[in-house]
This record gives C-alpha cells, structure tokens and sequence, in this order.
C-alpha cells in the first residue's frame, strides 16, 4: 500500500493483517510488529501532511522494525585522530584480552574459587601477582574504574579525617566530574594546600596536623600547567609523609605502564615512594574499564576488606581482559600503544589508500593522545579528506564513521583505524554516495 492521503492510511490492526507483515511478526514477535507498525504510521502521518507521498507501508514497518532490533550501544571506526576517545569508549582490546574475554564468559570460571585448596578463593587474587610485576608493589587490587579506586582508598583511610592535596591538582576530569567532589564523598574531608599555580612542600607540611590521614598527589592529566609554576618531587612528599605518619596516594589517571611522553609510570611513582597508586584500565594501560589500586600490602588489605569495595569491585569480564590486556604488554601488542606510536609515514600510506578508494584528498593533521593524558602531546598524522556533505551519513551509516569537521570539510584520520578498519571505512563512504 502507498496511501497518499491522510484517509487512505489503514488502521495499526488492518496493517497488522498484511501478509509481511504477519511474517515480521512471526520472526520477532507481537511487540517489534506494533512498535513498528505504530511508527511507520506515524512518519506516513508526517510526510503526508508535509506534502510528499508516504510511500510504500510495508516496507516502512520493515524499516521500522529493523532499527527497532538493531543494537544501541555499536561498534563504531573512529576516524577524529584522538587514540583514547572517552566518547568512543576509550581503548580498543588487544586480541588476547578478548579472547580471555570469550574464554572465560562463555561457561563458568574458577572467579571464586580456589582451585587448588577447593575452597572459597577471592577474585583479587588472579590479577594482584601480574600486577606486582607490573607496578614493583606489594600488592594490587582492581576496581570498577579510577574514580571509583580513588573514592574506596579514600573511604578506607581517610574518612572522616583529612585529606591534603595541592590547589593546583583539583582537577574536572570530565563530564562535569570533578576530584573534590569524589572526595567529598569518601567522607574524607579536603584541605587545600599552596596556589593554583605553585606549592612547595613547606605548604603541605603546614597543613598536616593530627587529622589528617592522606596526602592526596592528582595527576593533572588533561591540562599543563607552564611559566611561573612549582611543585614538589613525589620523592619530597614521600619523605614528608613517612616523617608524619601519613599516607601518600598517587592518582596517576592515565596508568602509562609502558613509557610515552612525560606521562607518570605506576612503577616510578611506587618506586618514588608513594604508598599507593592508583590508575585506569582503559586509558594508557589500553585495556577494559578498570581502577588499579597498587601499594603496600597493609595499605591495599585496608581497601579489600572496606564495604565500599563490594560495591566497586570488578566484574569477571573485566578481570579476564585486564589480565589479557597485561600478558599483551608483554608482547607489546596493545591497540592503544601501536596507535600512539606508529611512524607517520605508516599513517600516510593508509590515508593515500583510503583518498585513493574514496576519490579524496591526502591531508597533513595532528592526531591527540585523549582519555586525559599528553594534552600537550602532538602525534602527527594524515588524514582523507571529504566532502563535508557526508559527515552525517557515515555517521548515520553501519558501521558509522565518525571523522573530524574542519575548515568545511571532513577529514578521516587514517592514525586511529586499522588498515582493515580503513577499508571498511572506504566501503562505507561507497555506499553513502551511492545512496545521494
Ligand atoms: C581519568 C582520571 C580519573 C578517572 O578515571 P576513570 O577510570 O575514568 O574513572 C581519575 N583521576 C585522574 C587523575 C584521571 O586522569
């Protein structure tokens, strides 16, 4: 049917009657076959009062119903240049992570249990000797995400005492989210130390007294600070903090465990003295959504056994690809690091490809590290530039591509897809401008 007027469009029952229909509903159910029924009647409604023939009805619902079944959250090539891109969902997995993933989701795992003894085990304590390994501390302990390893080693020594951190480290990190505010929730109340741009260790020193409980260092992570500014050594605050009794945790944010600009490593930091260090899973480390809490044994039992750890621990997925994510930094196959690090000239040639395919032009760009890390960090990079006419299609596209706007046209940065993803990408703007 393609009514054309108003009174020509049958009732939700009468299309519910149509031979395809029926079939939809057979395939998907009553519910995908109303909804989309309901809906493709009401575009009709909407075309037909703007004018335009509503065409054909079937074939509508059909759409309908396909968008209806289609997931939300998908998989998407990121084209903008920018390698942890917290909107795209940070880092991509390295294949050993998602087979560990695979692996120990597909049926029941040994999460609680000790295989050995054959009694009840602890989840923490897979990943805690890789982790060791990795930080050079005691022992380690995995979380929901960096917010939420912040917020329990805060709960777990300061609540109700005092934390100490520098007025130049309170930082948003993003979304509005802001490190004072987290803190404020552990229950641990903030005393603010020094001037936005310089604190010296004499500060801190002045505002230790009797309650406080930490001394709170915040990796600046998504900005720099440059000209008249100072801040004490980790080395400074560790020395201080063993001098009074207090304990030194180090938000480090990004979690940089293999060497990349100036970014803060945790085995520095712990080596540099601070008690605990606390980063993310999905940041530099390139792997799941994850809060590394790592330091002293004493210290991480603390947060182990605190309430707040049942409700911020990970889940098995994330443990499974955490633990695969730290065996792919042993063989240096990490997404997230081979995005970061590979010659422009590579880059090029995969944007060369990419113009070649598309009828597009080779473009010279900057690409950014993201996820609140190097914001000064310029990683330079190609780019296929389009026509700025099909940045909304290919967003709208399957896969959708999401490129960069700049100066009336878009631009594919050939940095952060795979030579595989770039031809994807190429099939994808194909497509497109044969649909216009
Ligand atoms: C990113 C960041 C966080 C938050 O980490 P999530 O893993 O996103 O929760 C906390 N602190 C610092 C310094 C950060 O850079």
């Amino acid at each position: 049917m393609e009514p054309r007027a108003l009174r020509d469009l049958p009732s939700v029952d009468a299309l519910l009657a149509d031979a395809r229909v029926r079939e939809l509903e057979r395939e998907h159910g009553r519910e995908v076959a109303l909804a989309a029924a309901r809906a493709a009647l009401a575009r009709a409604r909407e075309e037909i009062r703007a004018g335009h023939p509503a065409g054909e009805l079937e074939a509508r619902v059909e759409a309908e119903a396909a968008a209806l079944l289609r997931p939300r959250l998908r998989r998407v090539l990121n084209a903008t240049g920018v390698v942890v891109h917290t909107n795209l969902g940070r880092a991509p997995l390295p294949k050993a992570a998602l087979q560990r993933i695979t692996e120990v989701a597909r049926g029941y795992s040994n999460l609680e249990l000790d295989l050995g003894a054959g009694v009840r085990g602890s989840r923490h304590d897979h990943l805690a000797p890789a982790l060791r390994r990795l930080t050079g501390a005691e022992d380690a302990l995995v979380v929901n995400n960096n917010a939420g390893a912040l917020l329990l080693a805060l709960a777990a020594l300061a609540e109700g005492r005092e934390v100490v951190v520098s007025r130049g480290e309170l930082i948003e990190i993003g979304d509005g989210f802001r490190i004072p505010d987290v803190l404020a929730r552990s229950g641990a109340r903030l005393v603010e130390v020094g001037t936005t741009n310089r604190t010296r260790v004499r500060d801190y020193e002045r505002a230790l007294g009797d309650a406080t409980a930490v001394l709170l260092r915040v990796h600046q992570s998504n900005f720099r600070m440059v000209g008249f500014a100072e801040r004490p050594s980790l080395r400074e605050l560790a020395s201080l903090a063993e001098r009074r009794g207090v304990v030194l945790v180090d938000d480090l944010g990004s979690g940089a465990v293999a060497p990349l600009g100036d970014e803060p490593s945790p085995r520095a930091s712990v080596e540099a003295g601070a008690h605990l260090v606390a980063f993310s899973g999905d940041k530099l480390l390139g792997g799941p959504q994850a809060g590394i809490v790592a330091g002293r044994a004493e210290l991480v039992e603390r947060l182990r056994r605190h309430p707040l750890q049942r409700a911020l621990r990970a889940d098995k997925l994330q443990l499974a690809a955490l633990e695969g994510t730290l065996a792919a930094h042993r063989t240096g196959a990490v997404p997230v690091l081979r995005m970061a690090g590979e010659a422009a000239a590579d880059v090029r040639a995969r944007a060369e490809r990419l113009a070649t395919a598309t009828g597009g032009e080779v473009v010279e760009t900057v690409a950014r590290i993201g996820g609140g890390a190097l914001p000064l960090a310029e990683l330079p990079s190609f780019a296929c530039a389009l026509p700025v006419e099909l940045a909304v299609p290919l967003r709208l596209g399957e896969p959708p591509v999401v490129g960069i706007v700049r100066d009336e046209r878009l631009l594919l940065d050939c940095r952060t897809l795979t030579d595989a993803e770039a031809d994807e990408a190429a099939g994808a703007v194909e497509r497109t401008r044969a649909e216009r």
